[in-house]
């Protein structure tokens, strides 16, 4: 794509848009930044910035907006209206990035997916670098991309929904479960964004869906590509699946689950998504093997911290929707104290009932979504406000028995009082680390 001359705004200052910003200007385009915050609370974009506003729109050819920019805010339809091309940080980067492209969406699991296929390709000596939502913007990777190396994408519905021409060799949607409603509104909407990882799929690129999500396995029938499975309840052909505790590649048994370090059923669905995903890229399976077992997990994804007088301390502060809970909750054979709140995105935690009643001491409540979620759950399972972290954490190191485990999985967002859910997640270990044996 020739963008010289462009008169192009980038909307969002934070690491994407700077990135796009810098590799756009490169390209010869014309630049201007964008925020809705004012320039002196923002890092310096290095050219002329206006406010979010319908004047940064202004003569303006291409708007590329970064993953946290609505399209759906009334200025983008306007200037769309008016001929203005709408895209995201991921399609604007792909159009000067070298090497095939390996997509990972879903509502959760993506980032633990990511990271995991990315190390896994490393296991197997197959050129690759990791990027996109997980954290590095597809912008900064372009310049170190080549033709013989894999492209490891996190891609979130919000980068989909703005991508048109991007190019997903091999693609996965790990599942489609209710998330940012909040943003997308209905159901239907979220699961066309994520539908978009597909759309410019050749016969020969692959889809690998998660035969068990059915919002996900639906896909199937608009894939253009070859659609592989994976199944962490039984066999599924062409793919990867589980049975009892084997794992297998399309019928030959390559490893036994209990090998896999990380909790959970969830996370063996992980696992066979990335392994079938780099299976398709190359990797042979005993290097697959070796590189599963050795995969220890992400930050703030059912990690575990300490054990305090026999207690158990876990974070999974990236449980930032019901589902995640739901997983997290399921990890665990019972004796929990788990901590929830949050700000609330719309969820439905009502669904949250038969597992609390079946696995947890107590609920304990934190933050702005407390009293919604005390009425979602109320006469189910013993509940307790603490207001905020500290208070939970206290609570439940003065009421937790050896055995037990405290789980801060809160099911909500976290920006009620922490800046992020990395934030969230460092408090609740501080707060683990200082407590006395
Ligand atoms: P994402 O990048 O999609 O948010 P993460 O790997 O960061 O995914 O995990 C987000 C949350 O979802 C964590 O709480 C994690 O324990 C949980 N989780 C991870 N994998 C799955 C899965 N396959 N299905 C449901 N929940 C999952």
């Amino acid at each position: 794509m020739d963008v010289r001359g462009a008169r192009i705004t980038v909307f969002g200052m934070a690491k994407s848009g700077l990135a796009a910003i810098d590799l756009l200007k490169r390209q010869g385009a014309l630049l201007r930044a964008s925020d809705c915050r004012p320039l002196d609370q923002l890092p310096p974009p290095g050219v002329d910035f206006v406010i979010q506003s319908p004047e940064a729109l202004a003569d303006c050819d291409i708007a590329v907006l970064s993953p946290g920019v609505p399209p759906g805010l009334p200025i983008f339809q306007e200037a769309a209206s008016r001929g203005v091309r709408i895209v995201g940080d991921v399609e604007a980067a792909s159009w000067y990035l070298q090497g095939p492209i390996l997509g990972i969406t879903g509502s959760n699991g993506k980032t633990t997916t990511t990271a995991l296929a990315g190390h896994l390709l490393d296991a197997a000596g197959i050129p690759c670098q990791v990027g996109g939502n997980i954290g590095r913007p597809l912008a900064s990777m372009v310049d170190s991309s080549r033709p013989d190396q894999w492209n490891v994408l996190e891609l979130s519905s919000f980068q989909l929904e703005t991508s048109h021409t991007l190019r997903v060799r091999i693609a996965a949607v790990l599942n489609i479960t209710p998330d940012h409603l909040d943003r997308h509104g209905a159901f239907d909407n979220y699961a066309a964004a994520k539908a978009r990882i597909l759309l410019n799929q050749a016969p020969d690129d692959s889809a690998v869906l998660n035969a068990e999500n059915p919002a996900a396995a639906a896909l199937a029938r608009q894939a253009a590509s070859r659609v592989h499975w994976f199944n962490a309840g039984g066999s599924v052909q062409p793919g990867f699946w589980r049975e009892s505790d084997q794992l297998f590649a399309n019928g030959h048994a390559f490893m036994p689950a209990s090998e896999i370090r990380l909790r959970g059923r969830h996370n063996i669905e992980n696992v066979l998504a990335a392994a079938c995903c780099v299976h398709l890229a190359g990797a042979p399976l005993e290097a697959i093997r070796s590189g599963v077992a050795s995969f220890a997990g992400v930050e703030h994804r059912i990690e575990f911290v300490r054990t305090v007088r026999g207690v158990d301390y876990y974070n999974d502060s990236k449980a930032t929707n019901v589902d995640a809970t739901l997983k997290a909750l399921e990890s665990f054979d019972g004796g929990l104290w788990v901590i929830l709140g949050g700000k609330d995105k719309n969820s439905d935690y009502t669904v949250l009932r038969p597992l609390l009643e079946a696995r947890a001491r107590a609920v304990l409540l934190i933050g702005a979504a407390a009293e919604k979620i005390e009425s979602h759950l109320a006469g189910s399972v013993e509940l307790r406000h603490c207001g905020d972290l500290a208070h939970a954490v206290g609570f439940a190191a003065s009421h937790a028995s050896p055995a037990e485990t405290v789980l801060l999985a809160p099911a909500c967002a976290s920006f009620d009082q922490f800046t992020s859910y990395e934030h969230r997640g460092r408090t609740f270990k501080e707060l683990v680390h200082a407590l006395e044996e």
